[in-house]
């Protein structure tokens, strides 16, 4: 894990990412109020955390529950809330139900199963988007959107999950009109989702790389490391 993060650099990445955030919504007509940043900390030690919630923020979205569990005992003064955006495996749901606040990489039936039975054991609840699978990659999760509808009607069965929205990751492409592509999907699957009465309030989609095209499809919320922690 990185240890150590140049404080100023931090405060100067974070002004910046929100300027463009700001930049983004005012080209698309929207309220920079409505589009929240969640930072990414993934291979960032607690020194380089603890700094960016001397910033303001308090929610970081990490990757693997092993990291959350490592960086949760030193930050426990913090009053973090641990966001899992990555692949997680059934087997992890305990300390998913222990240790954090929201899960937006819910994927599969089973992983909701596994994750209610731990929360009603721990006697709590969690947030969760569902992570949809929009790009053709293989490497990519996520539940096929042809899925989608049937899943959030298993998820009405677990009620210690509350369903918020949808989560993405795009394909990486250098054509900026395949990535909005992906957004778009995520946004029309949404809509689709809404009609039929599953009120879906949160798009969890953009990454440092893409965020402002994500912005530009309806993202409520932008999943950003990089650009804020510096390189992995
Ligand atoms: C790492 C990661 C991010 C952040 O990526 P950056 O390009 O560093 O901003 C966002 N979402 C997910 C699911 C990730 O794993």
């Amino acid at each position: 894990m990185r240890m150590s993060m140049d404080p100023s650099h931090l405060s100067a990445n974070l002004a910046d990412i929100r300027r463009r955030i700001a930049q983004a919504c005012r080209e698309a007509g929207r309220d920079p109020a409505e589009v929240a940043l969640l930072p990414v900390s993934k291979t960032f030690g607690p020194e380089a955390i603890r700094a960016a919630v001397a910033l303001g923020l308090h929610r970081f979205g990490e990757n693997r529950v092993q990291e959350i569990r490592d960086k949760a005992g030193p930050l426990a003064d913090c009053g973090i809330a641990w966001v899992v955006i990555g692949h997680l495996q059934t087997n992890k749901a305990k300390d998913v139900a222990r240790l954090a606040s929201e899960v937006q990489s819910l994927d599969r039936p089973e992983l909701a199963e596994a994750l209610q039975h731990r929360l009603e054991i721990e006697g709590r609840e969690l947030d969760v988007l569902v992570q949809v699978k929009t790009s053709p990659e293989e490497s990519k999760h996520g539940l096929p959107p042809a899925a989608l509808e049937g899943f959030l009607e298993r998820l009405r069965d677990f009620p210690r999950l509350r369903v918020r929205g949808l989560m993405t990751m795009a394909v990486q492409s250098d054509d900026p009109a395949a990535v909005r592509a992906c957004f778009r999907r995520l946004r029309e699957l949404r809509d689709a989702m809404r009609a039929r009465g599953h009120a879906l309030p949160r798009l969890s989609m953009g990454m440092s790389g893409d965020f402002p095209l994500a912005i530009a499809e309806g993202a409520t919320e932008v999943r950003i490391g990089t650009a804020l922690f510096g390189r992995r």
